[in-house]
C-alpha cells in the first residue's frame, strides 16, 4: 500500500511523518502523474482557497476527481473544504463529497481550540478519548446524498463525515501523536 499527501500548501509534512511512523509507504504529490499507483490520498489543512487555486494552476482538478471516484481520499480541515460540494462561496472545489461546509465556523485564529472526544469507531475509542485540534476550522453544516455523519461535538455540530472511501474531518489528526485516525483511513484505503 502506498498513500500520497497532496503538497500544494499547508501541513503536508506532518501527515507524511505520521504515515512514515506507521511504516506506510508515503509519497509527496504535487503533480498529476504522481497520483499514479497510489491507494489513497490525504489533503492536508492549510488554506482551502490557496489549495484550490494551486490545484487549478497545476491541472490537478480533473485527475483528483478521477482519483476520488475510485480511491480513498481524506481531507483534513482545509482539505475537507476542498473535498466538499459546497463551501457557500466561490472557490475551486473537488465536488466529491456530498457535504456542505461552513468555513471558519468557530471564529478567528484566536478562537482555535482543542477538545477530547469520544470516538467509538476508532481502536479503543470508547475508552481512550481522542484529542482533536481545531484551527480556524470549518464545520460540516449539512450532509446529504451518500455522505454520512461520522462524528459530532457535544453541541451537535458535525466535525467528521464519510462517503464510501472519502473521509472529511474538521480537525487536524496530524498534529497529535495519536495515529488512530490515520489508521482508520488506512483501513478505508486498503
Ligand atoms: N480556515 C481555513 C480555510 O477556510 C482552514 C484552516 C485549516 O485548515 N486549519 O480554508
Amino acid at each position: 500500500m502506498e498513500i500520497g499527501v497532496l503538497a500544494l500548501q499547508g501541513d503536508f509534512i506532518e501527515h507524511y511523518k505520521v504515515l512514515q511512523s506507521l511504516g506506510v509507504a508515503a509519497r509527496i504529490v504535487k503533480l498529476p502523474a504522481q497520483l499514479e499507483g497510489l491507494d489513497g490520498l490525504i489533503i492536508p489543512g492549510g488554506e482551502s482557497t490557496t489549495i484550490g487555486k494551486l490545484a487549478v494552476a497545476y491541472d490537478l482538478m480533473g485527475p483528483l476527481r478521477e482519483f476520488g471516484r475510485q480511491k480513498a481520499i481524506w481531507g483534513t480541515c482545509a482539505g475537507a473544504i476542498f473535498l466538499s460540494k459546497d463551501a457557500q462561496r466561490d472557490q475551486p472545489l473537488l465536488n466529491l463529497m456530498e457535504i456542505e461546509v461552513e468555513r471558519n465556523a468557530f471564529g478567528r485564529q484566536v478562537d482555535s481550540f482543542e477538545i477530547d472526544l469520544s470516538v467509538p469507531f476508532l481502536e479503543d475509542g470508547g475508552d481512550v478519548p481522542y484529542h482533536a485540534v481545531f484551527i480556524r476550522a470549518p464545520i460540516i453544516s449539512r450532509v446529504f446524498g451518500q455522505a454520512e455523519v461520522l462524528l459530532d461535538l457535544p453541541d451537535g455540530r458535525i466535525v467528521a463525515a464519510q462517503q464510501g472511501k472519502l473521509l472529511a474531518t474538521s480537525f487536524h489528526p496530524e498534529l497529535t501523536s495519536d495515529a488512530r485516525f490515520h489508521q482508520y483511513f488506512l483501513e478505508l484505503a486498503a
